[in-house]
């Protein structure tokens, strides 16, 4: 017996996953170049927003074309009209000793009732077949004058069909991007087809949201979208597409975020007390922690109290002081009796925690590892290094310790999170540097809790605006420092042409260190290539040792040198025995030594603005003023006429004009677009077609709001309302990335 009840009027779902969605109706070539745009359903073609829309409204009589000429407008007229006169195409021949060329010409002379207008197009003789003497229709073109007469040349043209509404002339036409084999008009054509066939368009956003946000229906953004009767509605679409896109992304991100801390086993920490580990470390500082850091302090510290898993971001400025933090939560775990991991992406970073950290626990507990007198709190912590070049039988050693739980913190790079490497009790694992680390390490690392989920913090110098931090890491927790320790000196940033600035730069090195500083010199290539001139660090360690500052102690550090070299060059550095390092890159995360006042960047165009900000954050750490010099061989000239220089000294100036993180954080994303901003987040995100995270940031907030409120009072989205809300959640979200249980 069939159902009584009739099902739902159902419709079509926009963000059906491929499995689900709309076969096109098509077939063949424009199939194939649909393939190439990366459509393949309906779904996915009203997903192909138009680039731009040009107003094509404007219907002019023939009477009113020479007015246009004369205004010298050069604008594409309207016209509707029929066709008088249709010429069968020709070549005109050539003349003799020419070379023919395949030209064909075809000519019409079309009317309406207040004259007539010739009509020429080149090369496209399929016209003389589809307009045929008679036929009525829009045409939209040019016009030009020849020989003093009015013409139309290759006017594009939409024939009148009774009962149809014309969709390529007389009103806002789409624009799309579109490929060789598929034209724009192509793509627009199969628009209004497809979208006049389909089926009514589902709504899933509950009535009220919709009222709230003052948003149109789903179904009538897509059509206006694409084929809007006035300019006004193409704002008020994208407005509610935009809603869509962020907002099932927030909800998405919230759910995720809800289910952990709802069924992840975590490890609750007592909160410390203030003759604490933690406590006492902070209390032993040789500074004050700043608000910021106090700030943050506070937030990891309720986390971990807390029976589920911590998932934070720390974001801060390079310099902001984000390792004692991680070290205070370090020791918030250790004082509970378990274990921290704290994983930094370079072995240069991982063997200068290691210092950094060993010096701060030495002078708040003493350097004996031995003594473990009375309660846990005194105790000072066992730290351990472990990198891919630990020698083997040290390695043994570590790990054996680790797995017994006589080792509390261990620092380490990738090679923590080796099979081999197990915790008797992880309870915090602290990733430094995250924008370094894919999702699976990550992971990988999360999994070494054996009590249970270890808390995770999460630290980067990537500073975004925490709207945006919030939309793409929106599962995390952020803590914010923006602010840098007091006492810190400005950084002054100049560009130079390199051929003229080079010599300031040195004799700036030699007058630095004349006052007892140090200075870098940072390369982009490490060895010198054939293929260009740049200046390589090896080569030019080599020159400036002899040439240029042969009465200095200059040192190198490259990637490709052994680990104890490298090692050997950072602490020659540190302790002050060399004067000028010349560095590649390895140095750009991390590298703290505040005695270093000067940094000179050779073919300074050659890196991204981010990670200038980020080499520049190694000088100004200390209480002197320091001084940066960006060299390139970029003619400031050619600036005006080549966009790559432009763009590339825009990103140099943007760092010489300003040391705030967020602001050129803003340019980067400017110029890059937003799409790097989502490939760092990497998978498991869905994609946002028409949002743009700068731009709609008010949006994006409401979203956040909304999807907050949606999810308090219905968490698994249950509700009759919210089910389809809760499909679309799903459909964007791959499986595994929402539901965390079963993923682990
Ligand atoms: P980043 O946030 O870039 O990782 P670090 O943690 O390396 O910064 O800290 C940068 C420098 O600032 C270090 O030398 C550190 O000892 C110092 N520092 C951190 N916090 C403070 C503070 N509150 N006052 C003064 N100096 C601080
Ligand atoms: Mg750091």
């Amino acid at each position: 017996m069939p159902d009584v009840v009739a099902a739902p009027a159902r419709g079509l779902e926009l963000y059906a996953p491929p499995r689900l969605a709309t076969p096109l109706r098509i077939s063949g070539a424009r199939l194939r170049g649909l393939d190439k745009l990366g459509i393949r359903s309906v779904q996915d073609l009203f997903q192909h927003y138009p680039r731009y829309h040009i107003d094509r409204t404007q219907l002019r009589t023939i009477s009113q074309l020479g007015e246009v000429l004369e205004n010298g407008s050069d604008a594409e007229v309207s016209v509707l009209a029929r066709v008088r006169k249709m010429a069968p195409s020709f070549s005109p021949r050539s003349k003799p000793g020419q070379r023919a060329k395949k030209l064909t010409i075809t000519k019409a002379v079309i009317a309406d009732e207040t004259g007539s207008v010739d009509v020429t197009w080149f090369n496209q003789p399929w016209v003389s077949k589809a307009l045929k003497e008679g036929t009525e229709a829009f045409f939209f073109g040019k016009i030009s004058s020849f020989r003093g007469k009015l013409q139309m040349s290759a006017p594009r043209f939409e024939k009148v069909r009774t009962g149809t509404e014309p969709f390529n002339v007389g009103r806002i036409i789409p624009i799309y991007p579109a490929t060789a084999d598929l034209s724009t008009d192509q793509i627009r054509r199969l628009m209004w087809d497809t979208l006049a066939a389909s089926q009514q368009i589902l709504d899933p956003i509950p009535e009220p949201i919709a009222r709230r946000m003052g948003l149109m229906s789903r179904s009538d953004a897509i059509r206006l979208i694409h084929f809007p009767d006035e300019k006004q509605e193409v704002i008020q679409a994208r407005r509610r597409i935009v809603f869509d896109e962020v907002f099932t992304l927030q909800l998405g991100l919230v759910y995720r975020k809800r289910q952990l801390e709802r069924t992840v086993q975590g490890i609750r920490h007592e909160l410390p007390k203030q003759d604490s580990l933690a406590e006492t470390f902070a209390a032993e500082l040789p500074f004050a922690l700043t608000a910021a850091q106090r700030r943050a302090c506070d937030e990891v510290l309720s986390d971990m109290g807390k029976p589920y898993p911590m998932h934070r971001m720390v974001e801060g400025e390079v310099g902001s002081g984000k390792t004692v933090v991680a070290l205070y939560a370090c020791l918030v775990a250790i004082g509970n009796g378990h274990q921290a991991a704290l994983m930094a992406p370079t072995e240069v970073l991982a063997e200068q925690h290691h210092l950094t950290v060993n010096e701060l626990l030495d002078r708040a507990f003493g350097e004996d590892e031995a003594v473990n007198l009375f309660a846990a709190v005194s105790k000072r912590p066992i730290v351990r290094l472990l990198t891919g070049s630990t020698p083997t039988t040290q390695k043994e050693e570590i790990l054996a310790a680790v797995a017994a739980g006589e080792v509390d913190l261990l620092i380490g790079t990738h090679s923590l999170i080796q099979d081999v490497v197990a915790f008797a009790d992880l309870s915090l694992a602290v990733v430094d540097e995250q924008h370094r680390f894919g999702v699976h390490q990550r992971k990988a690392l999360r999994e070494k809790g054996e009590a249970g989920e270890p808390d995770i913090l999460v630290m980067t110098a990537t500073p975004i605006p925490r709207t945006l931090a919030v939309t793409i890491y929106g599962d995390l927790d952020v803590s914010i420092l923006d602010e840098l320790p007091k006492g810190r000196q400005p950084i002054t940033t100049k560009v130079g042409l390199a051929s003229e600035a080079r010599q300031t730069a040195y004799d700036l090195i030699r007058e630095e260190v004349r006052s007892g500083r140090q200075a870098f010199v940072v390369y982009a290539l490490r060895d010198e290539s054939e293929k260009t001139d740049l200046k390589s660090a090896k080569a030019e360690s080599k020159r400036l040792a002899t040439e240029v500052f042969p009465d200095l102690v200059v040192g190198l550090v490259h990637g490709d040198m052994k680990s104890a070299e490298k090692e050997a060059a950072m602490t020659a550095f540190r302790d002050g025995k060399t004067q000028v390092l010349v560095a590649t890159t390895v140095i750009e995360v991390g590298v703290d030594v505040p005695n270093a006042t000067v940094m000179v960047i050779e073919a300074a165009e050659r890196f991204g603005l981010a990670q200038l900000h980020q080499l520049r954050g190694r000088i100004g750490r200390g209480a002197h003023p320091s001084y940066c010099m960006l060299l390139t061989d970029l003619d400031p000239t050619k600036a005006a006429t080549e966009p790559t220089i432009a763009l590339a000294l825009e990103r140099l100036q943007a760092v010489a004009s300003t040391q705030d993180g967020f602001r050129l954080a803003l340019v980067d994303l400017r110029q890059r677009g937003e799409g790097q901003l989502f490939g760092a987040r990497q998978s498991g995100i869905p994609q946002l077609k028409l949002a743009r995270v700068l731009e709609h940031q008010d949006i994006l907030v409401a979203a956040r709001e909304i999807a907050l409120e949606v999810l308090d009072v219905d968490p698994e989205l249950r509700a009759w309302e919210n089910r389809e809300l809760q499909r679309e959640m799903r459909f964007r979200f791959p499986e595994e990335t929402l539901d965390v249980v079963a993923s682990g």
